[in-house]
This record gives structure tokens, sequence and C-alpha cells, in this order.
């Protein structure tokens, strides 16, 4: 790229520098003639010398740099102005293809002899070459999945993002969500079409669809788009798209996706801005994996969910392996809160409306990202050079426990030890990976057991709690396991879902360390508890169905089965057995910072645990992570 730049805007010296040395010759032949007293002489062998050296100087040939510029401007000229269309600058340059690297071959023009004299310079004569070509660009749509075995609709191809800026307003009345959502991106290829997942239909109960949400406008770097949406049925146990003829699936909603169709092909390389204009209510998934999305409730919304949740509020490259930084503001009426994830930019209130600006600076799973709505009861301090905002619905302190004291004590009283936990989790795991932490303690959705969230949720920087989390008897455990999912799972993610043991393996081992610091159960002793009993069941068939699974192919039902959670912390401890304290905690603050901010695989932590303890455990994780049976101590 910069060798392109260079020579398509460089000074070419040659034919002055030969002009200079034709006028010195003449100049010296006349000086020298003058000497001897021939002026006549003189002039006569002077003037062809300086005319030649103001020819050549004057009348310049096109250098070869600059002849090569003009066919490369030439050749790409349909590329460019197809990408000016869609991305003014960058698409342009990307799009003009540098001779060096291959692009069109330039004609370099005939440099005319100079007139022949008694010190003739010599003169490169190029061979005639034919008239530049057009190569065309073969733009091609982006595949409708990122390429993940386990939801093969989950995430795209052809792009990558690099931001979301979110600019919504929620009404808690009507739980209308509405505004615009811009996703910059960078072309991975050439694309002519590209997908979101924006899942904005739900099924109308009888074979047909409606949509929650309706999108107005997609604009492409600006300019107008098209689009169009396609509907899959997404099977309620699996997460897979529905098998032919079978009827699991009314539960949850279809995925959808949006696919995009610029006004001009996008070159690899171009950045993409895309703006999607909607408003309508989000749908709620309930699959087998729980319930999930934008939950509606009295003041608000709660925005959690996994690994489903993204694209039923905002369009996305729906997978954590497309992460990206994130802007979210969101219009409220004035009075309620919005707790995202990151740092809270600025809070400006216009009379009945408020918005709020959460910025996350570092890359975020799509999953991870939330704008929960509501009255909540906010405490905030620095600490360790960290920023804490924690957020307590107050619903909770009306939740009275025994003993008299409610939820939401036990919530604020948890919440308090944030610091003591990531200070305890940054001795095994380094440093803290985000400057903001803090939780949601959320209220119960209505009064009846299943109207609570069945799980807490690691949100970057802001995980979700429900209200079982902070009972009479709770201890930090729960807060423990997501604050260490900040480190695996939101700085570190998993490529594919399959990797999901690298999230739950490690945020579970991290609870068997917090007990022992807290005088329970050593990490050895909460092993072998685990490994007599995994599922704690008096029924073998448990503990047999728990050895079945392995912890790292788990199977797309099974991504949140015992086995990733307990399988993978006994696969750790016994990791830790095999090389030793020293490289086992080398290994565990090592992975976190080679891959901060990125998102790696079950194979690369083994190439990176076997290359930190300097032998091949390949065949030891092989054991532990992929054999559907119960390993042997032996
Ligand atoms: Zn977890």
């Amino acid at each position: 790229m910069q060798s392109c730049e260079l020579a398509a805007t460089g000074f070419d010296a040659w034919p002055l520098l030969l002009g200079l040395a034709f006028a010195a010759i003449g100049i010296g032949v006349a000086g020298l003639m003058l000497r001897r007293g021939r002026r006549r002489g003189a002039l006569f062998a002077a003037a062809p010398l300086l005319l030649v050296a103001l020819l050549a100087s004057g009348v310049q040939a096109p250098s070869s740099s600059q002849a090569e510029a003009r066919p490369a401007l030439v050749a790409s000229t349909s590329a460019a102005v197809s990408a000016a269309i869609s991305t003014p600058v960058s698409a342009a340059i990307s799009a003009a293809p540098c001779p060096a690297a291959g692009g069109p071959a330039p004609a370099p023009a005939p440099v005319p002899a100079p007139v022949p004299t008694g010190a003739p310079a010599p003169t490169p004569s190029p061979a005639p070459t034919a008239p530049p070509t057009t190569t065309p660009i073969d733009f091609q749509p982006g595949a409708a999945g990122i390429g993940d075995a386990y939801f093969p609709l989950d995430g795209n191809g052809g792009y990558d993002v690099t931001h979301y800026a979110l600019d919504l307003a929620y009404e808690p009345t009507s739980h209308v969500l509405s505004g615009t959502t811009t996703v910059t991106a960078t072309a991975t290829q050439n694309l002519s079409a590209y997908n979101l997942d924006f899942d904005t239909r739900a099924s109308d109960g009888s074979g047909g669809y409606i949509d929650d949400i309706a999108i107005s406008a997609i604009t492409v770097d600006g300019l107008p788009a098209t689009w169009s949406l396609a509907t899959t049925e997404i099977s309620d146990a699996t997460g897979q798209p529905l098998e032919a003829g079978s009827t699991d699936g009314t539960a949850t909603p279809p995925r959808t996706e949006l696919t995009v169709i610029p006004p001009a092909g996008i070159a690899t390389g171009a950045t993409i801005t895309t703006a999607v204009t909607y408003a309508g209510v989000p749908v709620t998934i309930a699959d087998a994996f729980g319930p999930a999305g934008v939950f509606r409730t009295d003041d608000g919304a709660v925005v959690v969910g996994q690994p489903r949740v993204a694209a039923t509020w905002f369009p996305s490259n729906d997978h954590p392996s497309d992460k990206a930084t994130f802007s979210t503001r969101m219009t409220v009426p004035t009075g309620l809160q919005v707790i995202g994830n990151g740092r809270l930019a600025s809070e400006t209130a216009s009379g009945a409306s408020t918005v709020w600006d959460w910025e996350m600076d570092q890359p975020m799973a799509t999953y991870l990202a939330t704008a929960t709505v509501g009255d909540y009861t906010i405490t905030e301090h620095d600490e360790g050079g960290i920023s804490y905002y924690n957020a307590v619905a107050p619903a909770l302190f009306d939740k009275k426990l025994d003993g008299g004291s409610s939820v939401g004590d036990v919530a604020t009283k948890i919440f308090n030890d944030e610091p003591e936990v990531i200070s305890f989790l940054s001795e095994s795991f380094g440093a803290y990976p985000f400057s903001e932490a803090g939780g949601i303690a959320i209220a119960d959705f209505g009064p009846t057991p299943d109207d609570v969230l069945p799980y807490a949720l690691e949100n970057q920087t802001r995980p979700i709690y429900p209200s079982w989390a902070f009972g009479a008897d709770a201890d930090a455990g729960t807060v423990v396991h997501e604050l260490a999912h900040q480190w695996f799972g939101d700085s570190v993610s998993m490529q594919r879902w399959s990797d999901i043991w690298l999230n739950e393996g490690f945020a579970t081992y991290a609870e068997w360390l917090w007990a022992e610091h807290q005088g329970g159960d050593t990490t050895q002793q909460a092993f072998e508890a685990a490994y007599a009993n995994p599922t704690g069941s008096d029924d073998p068939a448990d503990d047999a169905a728990f050895w079945a699974t392995a912890p790292a192919d788990p199977g797309s039902a099974g991504i949140f089965d015992g086995a990733v959670y307990t399988r993978g912390a006994m696969t750790l401890q016994t990791l830790r057995t095999e090389v030793g304290d020293t490289a086992f905690f080398t290994i565990l603050k090592g992975w976190a910072s080679a891959h901060a901010g990125g998102s790696a695989t079950t194979a690369e932590f083994v190439a990176y645990a076997s290359s930190v303890a300097g032998t091949d455990l390949g065949a030891f994780f092989d054991t532990w992570l992929y054999e559907p049976s119960k390993p042997s101590l032996d």
C-alpha cells in the first residue's frame, strides 16, 4: 500500500539531471574554446549541447512511475467509482489496485531518444506493451453464518465489526424500542451484499410471522440501501435450525437474517458503515437455554441472555468471535435509569426525557451487551484504579429475608465485597482486564418462581444477578463466578460456542479458589468431591450422563451442561496437579493476557499450556476435555 502511493506521487529527477549534464558539457567545451581564443568555435560547440540540455530537461518523457500511476487509475476507475459511492474514502483506496501488489499491469510510455550528440546519454528503450485492461472485481454476498457448527446462522461472513453505536429510546409503558443502530465494520471480502442478525419476527402461531420490529430505513455510508429478511425456525432444544417435519420450534422465536444490499459493491478492506433505523417491541426468547432477550418489567426492561439475546434488540454480527467496542445511548423517561456496559459518559436530562450514554471502550461480545432500564438504587465508588457502578432494584429491599434483612441489603453487602473479590482473583489471573466493574441486581419479573431469571450473567463490566443470588445464606460465590468471567469469557472470549468450557470451567474454578480462600474446601477437596459424585445425585445414571458429556464439545444443546462447568474446573485442577502450581498459574495469567480483548479456541489453550509446561499436554487434555467417559486418575 505504501509503495503504491509513493509511486503515484513520486518525483523523477533523471531528465533534469540529464539536462544539467548536457549543459555542463556545453559550458565546459565553450569555456575551453574561449580560453583558447576560439570564440566562434565555442559558440558552435556549445549551442547544440545546450539545446539538447533544454530538450532533456524541459520536454520530459513520462517517467516509468508516472506511467504506472495513470494506468492504475484508469484500470481501477469502475471499482473506485462504485466503491466511492458506498465508501467515499477507504473503499476507493482499497479498490485502486496497486501495481506492485498485482493489479493491472502498467504500460510505460516510450521515451523519445535525445538528439544525437557527441556525448549521447544512455536511454532506456522499453518494449511496447498492450493498452491497460480492466479487471472487474468479483463482488459476492457474505455468508449467512460465521461458521459455528453449533449455531450455523449466528454471526455472518464477509466483514468484521469494529464498533456498534446504538442510539435508541425505550418507552416503558408501550415497551417500544426505537432508534438507529450504526454498525461500523471492515469488509473481509468483496461484498455485493451482507447479512446482519436481527430477530425482528415472531411466529404468529399459524405458520406465519409477525414483525415485532419494523425496519424503516437502512443506509450504507450515508446512502440508502435495500434489504430483505429471511426467517428460519429454530429448535427450542438445540438452538439449531429446525429439522424438516419437527414440531420442536414453537417457543423460541425464529432466527432472522437481515440481508443488506449496498448501492454498490464494497471492496475488501473497505470500511462499511451500516445504519439501521427501526421500532417495535422486542421478542423474548424462551428455549431450552432459558428465557433471554428484552424482558418487560413494570418500569422498564432487563436486557440479558445467552447465547441469543443481542439480535433481539439490535442488528449485529451476533457471535462471540466478532467483538467490537460499543456506544450505547438510550433515551428513557426522566427519573428512570439506564445501566449499560463500561463507563457512563453522560446523563443528559431534557424535560421529560433523559439520554444515557454508556461507552464500552474495549471489545465486547454481542451477548454481553445490556441496556437495562428501570428504577434502580445506584452506588458508585473508585477503588484500586477501578470505577465501581452498582445498581440494585428498590423492590429487592421490600423482599424480606429471615432475620429481618432484605435481598436488597444482601445484594448491597456483597456488591461492597467486589473490590476484595477482584483483588483476590487478580492474584491468580493477573490484572483485572477493565477499568470499570459493578453489577445489576434485578427485581423479579413477577410474583411466581417462574418469574425469576434462572441464571446470572457475566455482562461485560456489569453482570446481572436475579434475587436468588442474594438469599439469606448467600455468599459471594455467584458474584465471584461472574467477576471471574470478566477475565475468562469477556476479555478472553470463546471463538466457537463449543469452547464455552473456557468460560465456565474457569469461572467454576474461581469459585473453588474463593471457597478455599474463605476457609472452605481446598480446590483439591472440591475436585475429589466432584470426581466422586459430580451431580450430587443419588441416581448413578445422572453421574453417568455427566461423564458422557465432553466439556470441549458438549453439542449445541449441551453448552450449559454440568460437565462444561464442573468437569471443566476438574480439568484445571488436574492440570495444576500435572504441571505444578508455578506453571499452572503462569498458564492462567498468560492465557488471560495473551488473548485479552480477543477470542480463542480450546486448541489454542492446549497449545499454550503445553508451551508453558514445556511438555505436550495434548493427550492429557484429550482425555479430560473430549473423552465421553470418566477419566482415570492413574
Ligand atoms: Zn458462568
